[in-house]
Formats: structure tokens, C-alpha cells, sequence
């Protein structure tokens, strides 16, 4: 484990990065290298955004002003010599680059707040308490800062790291959110994160469709055991209401949301045989340990896994080790 002083003192003093997301980027992967992004551009450092996926629809706004390119239109700018920085991403196979870029830079940098971080960087600061990875990017920035003399914090990076922040914590209202959260929070607001365009965009501004498919989706919602929700989006119900994997982010907490239940489900079918789960836990079960018996990852209150079998057996399989767990 590197402490912040080890990764600033060696980000002074290189020049050349790449910043990238984990596949299927959520708020708090997208606040966090958005954040480090403008960070290096402001202390002067040659630095690309490269991602494969795309960005989801509720979170283009942080995006408006910044070039991001793919794996591809990265090789061909032949750039030998780089750092690669990964945020909020607990698994190498995660990293939304191809695996060369991965392979061929001269340091991989590892900032992350997954229990499940298997420590795979050269540099590694993995901090498993912390709200979200944004606070992490937001200590990093804020680390010899005298009081209230917020140097690198300018608009954009308060707005990208209050996006992480509400995401993570579920506006500030999950388990993991600390003082220091709300204290984050009161800083952004200081250093003119706009609070609104971040709530009206990430959480107020999904299309007409989105209900529709919401509401077939709900429709096979089923409770086990008093304790277990799972619901499901099959690819027909996306291709049917024109909505793409990336933006059905918010459907999960339906199912965790409801009385007595403990963990929330949601199955969504990427495409035949491949069918990613999402899981959410209320209060005391560990459903990082459900995702990890799939080969996947994440937090005790949010992980996730992908099955590659039918969505039938998919549901079988995974309310089996869930029900393990209530
Ligand atoms: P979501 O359900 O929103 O896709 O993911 C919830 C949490 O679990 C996030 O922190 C995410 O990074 C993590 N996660 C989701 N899917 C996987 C996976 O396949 N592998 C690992 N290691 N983590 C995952
Ligand atoms: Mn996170």
C-alpha cells in the first residue's frame, strides 16, 4: 500500500499519463479520473482520457469540454512512454483499456476503495473505508492544502468529485458515508461544485422510456424468503424501449428498497449467456462474498458479477449463494 505523499510525489515527477475508467463506468469512476484528469492538465502534465466504453447518458454533462478517446485512436498517436492511472476499479480485467496499454506502460497507478482490490498497480492506494474514490482523489488534492486554501480545486474538479460523492453514498445516506464525507461535501460547495446541474443531470434526467422499461421491469419482481428481491431487464425489453445497457443504472434499489427485504437484485441481460448481476444489500448482508463466488467484486453493499448462462439459470444460480447470506 502507497500512501497519497508516495503517488503525488511520483506524479510531480513524471510527465506523461493516461486516465481511464473501469468498464461500464459509474458516478464515482467518472468524477474520479474526470478530477485527476483536469488535476494533471492544471500541474501541466501531457494527459489522455482513454475508455473503450461509452459514457452513460446522465453523466455526459461532466464530459462537454474533454477529448476522450479509445484504445485504438491512442495507439495510433504512438506514444511510448506513459503512466497509466486507474480509479475506482478493484480488478485489472476491469480496466477499460486494451490489454497492451495495460501492459506497456511504465507505471499502472491504482487508486480505489474496493474491499475486493487485489492490489494489481505498481503503485497502489486502496482505501476500503473511504465513501467513495472521489474522496480519495479529494484528500489527494487537498494533502498540504493550507485551511481553505483550495489550490487545485476549481470548479470542474469540485463538480466531477460531489458526482462521485453523491453516487457512492446514495446522496449522502448509505452506511459508508462519514463526517468526512459531509465535510467533502461542504468543501465542494465552497470551491463551486454546482450541486444542482449534478443533480438534475445524474439523478433528474432520465428519458420518457426509461419509466416504461423501468415499469416492465418491475413487473418481474419477485421476493424469496421475505429478505432476497430480483427483477430482471432482458435484451427485448432494452431493444424494445431503445435503451442501452449503460443507462439502467438506477433500477437495482427498487428491488433493495423494499420492506424486509435485505438484498436487491437485478438481472440485465447484455446479451444471450451473458448476464451481468447487480446486487444490493440494506443493513447486514455481504454481498461482495455473493459476486466474488461468480468471480466478480465489489462492497459489501454493492457488487457485482456476470454469469455467462441463460437468464433462468442465472436467476437460480445466484438467488442460491444470496439466500446463503440472509
Ligand atoms: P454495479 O451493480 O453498479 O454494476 O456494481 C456495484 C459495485 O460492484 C461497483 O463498485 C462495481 O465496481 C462492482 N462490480 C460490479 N461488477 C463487477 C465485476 O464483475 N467484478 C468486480 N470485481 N467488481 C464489480
Ligand atoms: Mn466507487
Amino acid at each position: 500500500m502507497n500512501s497519497i505523499d508516495t503517488i503525488l510525489k511520483y506524479i510531480h515527477g513524471s510527465d506523461d499519463f493516461v486516465v481511464t475508467s473501469h468498464v461500464n463506468p459509474d458516478g464515482d469512476n467518472i468524477g474520479s479520473t474526470l478530477s485527476i484528469y483536469y488535476f494533471l492538465k492544471k500541474i501541466n502534465k501531457r494527459v489522455y482520457y482513454v475508455m473503450n466504453d461509452g459514457m452513460p447518458l446522465n453523466m455526459q454533462f461532466l464530459i462537454e469540454d474533454i477529448n476522450i478517446i479509445n484504445s485504438r485512436e491512442f495507439k495510433e498517436m504512438n506514444i511510448d512512454k506513459y503512466n497509466l492511472i486507474t480509479l475506482d476499479c478493484g480488478d485489472k480485467n476491469r480496466i477499460c483499456v486494451d490489454a497492451d496499454i495495460k501492459d506497456n506502460c511504465m507505471k499502472l497507478i491504482n487508486i480505489d476503495h474496493h474491499a475486493s482490490n487485489d492490489f494489481y498497480g505498481d503503485l497502489n492506494h486502496v482505501v476500503a473505508e473511504a465513501s467513495s474514490t472521489c474522496e480519495l482523489v479529494y484528500n489527494l488534492l487537498m494533502r498540504n492544502e493550507e485551511i481553505n486554501n483550495f489550490k487545485y480545486i476549481d470548479k470542474n474538479i469540485a463538480t466531477a468529485l460531489y458526482t462521485g460523492l453523491m453516487t457512492d453514498t446514495g446522496k449522502l445516506t448509505y452506511s459508508n458515508t462519514h463526517a468526512s464525507s459531509f465535510d467533502m461535501a461542504k468543501n465542494l460547495l465552497i470551491c463551486g461544485a454546482d450541486t444542482q446541474k449534478v443533480v438534475q443531470n445524474v439523478f433528474g434526467s432520465n428519458p420518457f422510456n426509461f419509466y416504461k422499461l423501468l415499469g416492465e421491469s418491475l413487473n418481474t419482481l419477485e421476493i424469496i424468503n421475505t429478505k432476497v428481491a430480483i427483477m430482471m431487464v432482458t435484451k427485448d425489453m432494452l431493444e424494445r424501449y431503445n435503451i442501452d445497457f449503460k443507462d439502467i443504472d438506477g433500477i437495482v434499489p427498487y428491488a433493495r428498497d423494499i420492506e424486509n427485504v435485505e438484498i436487491g437484485i437485478l438481472l440485465k441481460e447484455k446479451s444471450k449467456n451473458e448476464i451481468k448481476v447487480s446486487l444490493r444489500s440494506k443493513s447486514f448482508a455481504d454481498v461482495s462474498r455473493v459476486a466474488k463466488s461468480f468471480g466478480g467484486g465489489g462492497h459489501v453493499r454493492a457488487a457485482g458479477c456476470t454469469i455467462n448462462d441463460s437468464i433462468e439459470n442465472a436467476k437460480i444460480k445466484i438467488l442460491e449463494e444470496a439466500l446463503k447470506e440472509i
